[in-house]
């Protein structure tokens, strides 16, 4: 199943489907994974500005793809609303080239401002041409409705936090969900909910059979 994976920045998709997409490389589906900021703006003084690029460029090698699986625009964080036609055009040109079944993006219950531009615009693109699912954020929610969960083995959610690992700019800000504990507890939340060992939940915007 060609899938295309949508991380406004840097991170989102490791947080939110890391699983889904050791998951989906292991059954060998070609994946293309889109980032739309690298969050320049945003680095912490004294490190270089494509720190989160480099942070990113890690955990595409360290899964074994290439440089054929990922595309990285360069908008400004927090200013992706003024690019919103610029995104769907990015969008819509990857549809006629790429030509994704299914697409994993951020979800429409996203209270992040980057990420309610790329929910918003995937869903535009791709609401006749693919299958479309969310992923879980929870800090970004104030509600979201498991409708799909894929059930995952622990060394699925070991490689998720060793991805999430290679961002060291932001291990050092001590996130709280990027902490081993948090990402085995949701995991294993979502797991009991899907009589699996571990979890990972998506909405599902659409799903064509
Ligand atoms: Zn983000």
């Amino acid at each position: 199943m060609k899938t295309l994976i949508l991380s406004p920045h840097t991170d989102d998709a490791e947080l939110g489907c890391g699983g889904l997409i050791t998951w989906l490389i292991e059954r060998q589906n070609p994946l293309l994974w889109i980032v739309f900021s690298t969050a320049e703006e945003s680095i912490p003084e004294g490190l270089p500005k494509d720190t989160l690029k480099k942070e990113f460029l890690s955990v595409i090698y360290g899964l074994g793809l290439t440089e054929t699986s990922y595309q990285i625009f360069n908008y400004q964080v927090r200013k992706l609303h003024h690019y919103r036609q610029d995104v769907l055009e990015n969008l819509v040109q990857i549809r006629d080239t790429f030509k994704p079944q299914l697409v994993v993006g951020p979800s429409l219950n996203d209270f992040h401002q980057d990420h309610q531009i790329v929910a918003n615009e995937m869903v535009r693109a791709f609401k006749t041409t693919a299958s479309i699912i969310c992923y879980e954020l929870p800090w970004n929610h104030t509600k979201f409705h498991t409708q799909l969960f894929v059930p995952l083995k622990r060394g699925n959610v070991l490689k998720k936090y060793q991805m999430l690992a290679n961002y060291q700019s932001q291990l050092n800000q001590n996130k709280s969900y990027f902490s081993e504990e948090f990402i085995f507890g949701l995991a294993k939340t979502r797991g009991v909910q899907c009589s699996a060992e571990y979890a990972e939940a998506f909405e599902v915007v659409r799903w064509l059979l």
